[in-house]
C-alpha cells in the first residue's frame, strides 16, 4: 500500500474515532501509529513481555495498542508492516485500525473511572472469570466499532450495501476457533478433568490449562461473532460440531451476550463503570457455570483459603 493511501485511511479512521470520542465524552488522548517490520521486538520494547510468539494466532496480521502513559492519554498502535504491505486491502486495513482505536477509547475511559470491585461473595475463580470476560468482550466491542467505522468511512455507490467487516475479515476467526477445537478434539476439557481425577495430571496444570484455553476460545468466539454480525449472521458457535463448543463454550458466550444485550456496546464515560461491572458480573457467572459444568468449582474455606473441588464433568 502506498504511504499516501495509508495516511488517508488513518485520517478517516481518526476522524470517525474522534467524533465517537466526543459523543462518548472520552477524555483527551493522542495516538501514534508505529509501522514496524519487527513487530515482536517493537512490542517487547514497549511492554517488557517476552512471550509474544505464542500470542500471534495464525493468519491474523499483528497489531497491538500499547499505552505509553498509565492513564492511556498517549498510546502507540504498533502495526506489523505485513498488515499494510503489498496487496493489503485498504478497507481491511481501515477495519483493523478502527479496532485498535476502540481499544484506545476503552482504555482511556477505563483508566478515568473506578474499577470493578470484588465483593466478599465472589468465589476465588470469579476474578479470573471476570477478567477473561472483560477482555473477550472488549474484542467484541472493538470489532463492532470497526464494523461501524468501515460502514460509515467507505464510500459506496448509491444503492450498494455499506462495507462490512465480514467482507474483509471473513471467517478468519471462526476458522481459527474451529482449528483450536480440532487440535484438542481428543483431549477436550472433560478429558483433561478425567486425567486429573485419575492422577495423570496436577490440579495446577488442570486449572491453568482450562483457564488459558477458556480465554483463547472465548476471545475467538467474541471476534467471530462480531464479524459474522456485520454480515447479518448469528453466532458462528451455533454450527460448531464440537463437544467443548456445544456443552461449555456456546452456553457461556450466549449468556454473556444475552445478559448484556440491553447495555450499549461502547458506553459513555458516565456509564463506563456500571457497564464494566455488568460485563464482569455476566462473565464471571457464565464462566463459573462453564467450569462447574466441567466439574471444577472453587470456594473460600473458613480459614480464608481457596478450596478447589474437581467432580465428574457434565457430558
Ligand atoms: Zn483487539
Amino acid at each position: 500500500m502506498q504511504s499516501r493511501n495509508w495516511q488517508s485511511l488513518v485520517r478517516v479512521v481518526a476522524q470517525l474515532t474522534s467524533n465517537s470520542a466526543s459523543a462518548l465524552n472520552v477524555p483527551d488522548f493522542a495516538v501514534t501509529f508505529v509501522l514496524t517490520a519487527d513487530f515482536e521486538s517493537s512490542v517487547r520494547r514497549r511492554t517488557g513481555e517476552d512471550d509474544l510468539v505464542a500470542e500471534r494466532a495464525g493468519g491474523v496480521p499483528a497489531r497491538r495498542t500499547i499505552p505509553t502513559e498509565d492513564d492511556h492519554a498517549r498510546c502507540d498502535v504498533v502495526v506489523d508492516t505485513s498488515l499494510v504491505g503489498g496487496g493489503a486491502d485498504p478497507v481491511h486495513v481501515m477495519w483493523s485500525m478502527a479496532h485498535e482505536m476502540c481499544h484506545v477509547l476503552l482504555g482511556r475511559m477505563r483508566s478515568a473511572v473506578p474499577g470493578v470491585a470484588l465483593s466478599p461473595g465472589h468465589v476465588p475463580f470469579d476474578r479470573d472469570a471476570g477478567a477473561i470476560a472483560l477482555d473477550a468482550y472488549d474484542e467484541y466491542r472493538c470489532d463492532n466499532f470497526a464494523n461501524w467505522v468501515v460502514s460509515h468511512g467507505v464510500r459506496r455507490s448509491p444503492g450498494e450495501a455499506p462495507a462490512s467487516g465480514y467482507e474483509f475479515v471473513g471467517d478468519t476467526y471462526a476458522d481459527l476457533l474451529r482449528a483450536a477445537l480440532d487440535e484438542r478434539a481428543h483431549t477436550g476439557w472433560a478429558d483433561l478433568v478425567h486425567a486429573y481425577r485419575q492422577h495423570e495430571t496436577s490440579l495446577g496444570h488442570l486449572v491453568r490449562t482450562v483457564q488459558r484455553e477458556t480465554r483463547e476460545a472465548l476471545t475467538l468466539a467474541a471476534h467471530a461473532h462480531a464479524v459474522a454480525a456485520s454480515a447479518g449472521a448469528g453466532s458462528p458457535l451455533a454450527g460448531l460440531p464440537h463437544r467443548d463448543a456445544e456443552l461449555y463454550l456456546r452456553p457461556a458466550w450466549d449468556e454473556i451476550v444475552e445478559r448484556l444485550s440491553s447495555t450499549p456496546l461502547v458506553p459513555t464515560l458516565a456509564e463506563f463503570s456500571r457497564s464494566d461491572a455488568l460485563v464482569f458480573a455476566a462473565g464471571s457467572a457464565a464462566l463459573r457455570q462453564l467450569w462447574e459444568r466441567l466439574g471444577i468449582s472453587s470456594r473460600w474455606t473458613s480459614e480464608g483459603k481457596v478450596y478447589i473441588a474437581v467432580d465428574e464433568p457434565m457430558s
